[in-house]
């Protein structure tokens, strides 16, 4: 026996073995298709075997047939196989019956004549010097059934690249290896038909096999049967989260739909190159990102993925938590602001004090408190009616918020009430801010309805020197005293509390 019979006589031992494997994983509903075509791989591999060493043209021709009944059909089985791969959804009974008509064709008219002369129209019983071998010139369904693998092996690779460039790049691998079960018996092929070898060996059939142990080995390494990874693969791509691995180095390993709007600099990093973008966020919790001209907030989840105890990736999920965010702003804005003075509600203006205060004896600051109330108020009501009083409370407290400090504290205390605690204010500066606030209420015009009228105010206040804090409740009754003075000599003016 020469070399080359060896060679098919090894892959022929390999397709049997491939075929018991295939069928000892058809563990999953996915190894159906590559059950058959590994039963094709055989009857194709052993039959070339058996034309290789057949004495005579009848029965190399009978072997030829044993090929047939195999060759036509794994280019579709390995299209359709991955396409269970990756989770497509399977054709009708009926598509499945339309696919199988050409490669079935195929099958009968190689099996007798005068219907195989549609397949070879002349064939030659050839020895080459190391083997003897059926040589055919093709028929017309030799070239239909070569264009039909064509057409499936192009479908499959643009399934396979279509993987890679997408959802892939967690399972480059499996990809690589599938796209390569494919190239190896394309190239094979075409090298076979152009008739480049001289010796006119058909190298098919070793080609096939080795295509068959390619994907048997995706199949065991790369856990191809298993929709776990692949659904997990999925889940990652097209989840509402961006998610992006980079090795220490922060080069880019993988990077998901949503991680690709966020940025979209990544589509044009290759998986290797170093993202500037992702190394700022080094440490960070959180996102900040200004997409479209909104703003947008996401919780940054970090998990360092650990090979052989070694840090050797980083994985970054990013939370979108705009809508919470601003859910958690508009609650807070409720829980801390008057909502028709827009200042500090009577709770929150207690804490500001609170916590200002607390601070004094560490920063020695000065305090004063002002007390500010609306006089005859109640006349402004009856008069215009309350929402000529809303409009006139909104006014007051704008003018009280902008006359002070962004660090002083003003609140809604009660009605129409407003305190202010202000901080660090020399106290010979005090009378005169406070009384540039009266002036400027009693000479503001508030609009309502064409008509213009005119308010004014009487502040209480009180001062709380450096060093010698007095507590907000103390301050709060001084002011309130001085309030009462103020009101007691006829409104419209400032009163200092004095014991
Ligand atoms: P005084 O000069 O003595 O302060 O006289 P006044 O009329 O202002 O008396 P008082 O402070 O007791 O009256 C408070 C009035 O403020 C009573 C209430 O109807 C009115 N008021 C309290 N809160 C609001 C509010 O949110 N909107 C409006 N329009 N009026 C309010
Ligand atoms: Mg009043
Ligand atoms: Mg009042």
């Amino acid at each position: 026996m020469n070399i080359f019979v060896w060679f098919m006589l090894i892959s022929t031992v390999a397709s049997v073995i491939l075929l018991i494997y295939a069928i000892a994983s058809h563990n999953s509903e996915r190894s159906f298709f590559l059950i058959l075509s590994s039963i094709c791989t055989f009857l194709y591999v052993s039959g070339y075997l058996l034309e290789i060493i057949s004495p005579t043209l009848d029965s190399a021709f009978m072997a030829v047939r044993v090929q047939k009944m195999g060759s036509p059909f794994f280019v579709l089985l390995n299209y359709l196989f991955i396409r269970d791969v990756y989770g497509e959804k399977r054709f009708s009974p009926r598509a499945y019956g339309l696919l199988f008509a050409i490669p079935v064709v195929n099958l009968f008219t190689a099996q007798a004549f005068p219907l195989v002369r549609l397949h070879y129209t002349r064939i030659e019983y050839f020895y080459n010097g190391l083997i003897a071998n059926c040589q055919g010139d093709p028929g017309p369904v030799s070239y239909l059934a070569i264009a039909y693998s064509f057409v499936f092996v192009f479908l499959s690779l643009r399934r396979i690249i279509r993987h890679l460039k997408g959802t892939g790049r967690l399972q480059r691998n499996q990809s690589l290896c599938l796209l390569l079960s494919l190239l190896f018996p394309l190239f094979v092929n075409i090298y076979h038909n152009l008739s480049l070898d001289h010796l006119r060996l058909d190298l098919n059939p070793f080609a096939v096999s080795i295509s068959q142990g390619l994907l048997l080995y995706s199949v065991r390494r790369q856990n191809l049967l298993n929709v776990v990874p692949l659904a997990r693969a999925q889940v990652i791509e097209f989840m509402v989260d961006a998610f992006i691995v980079y090795d220490k180095d922060f080069r880019l390993l993988d990077a998901n739909q949503a991680a690709r709007a966020l940025y979209p600099e990544l589509n044009d990093l290759g998986p290797g190159e170093i993202m500037e973008k992702v190394k700022a966020l080094e440490g960070e919790r959180e996102l900040r990102l200004e997409i479209d001209g909104t703003i947008r907030f996401y919780k940054i989840t970090r998990t360092d993925i650990l090979k052989n105890g070694k840090n050797n990736a980083v994985c970054l999920v990013f939370h979108d938590i705009t809508d919470k965010e601003n859910e958690l702003k508009k609650l807070y804005g409720k829980a801390t602001f008057d909502p028709l003075m827009n200042i500090y509600n009577r709770a929150t203006f207690f804490d500001q004090a609170h916590f200002m205060l607390s601070c004094n004896k560490a920063k020695r600051c000065s305090y004063a408190l002002l007390m500010i109330d609306l006089d005859n108020f109640k006349v402004v009501n009856d008069t215009y009616g309350h929402s000529c009083g809303d409009i006139v409370l909104k006014t007051i407290a704008v003018m009280v918020k902008g006359h002070f400090h962004e660090n002083d504290v003003p609140g809604r205390y009660g009605g129409e009430e407003i305190v202010v605690l202000l901080e660090n204010i020399p106290v010979r500066k005090l009378h005169a801010v406070v009384e540039k606030l009266r002036i400027n209420i009693e000479n503001r015009s508030i609009s309502y309805q064409g008509k213009e009228l005119k308010v004014t105010v009487s502040i209480g206040m009180t001062y709380s020197p450096a060093g010698n804090a007095h507590s907000l409740k103390d301050m709060l009754i001084q002011a309130d005293s001085a309030l009462y003075k103020a009101k007691n000599k006829g409104r419209n003016q400032i009163y200092f509390y004095d014991e």
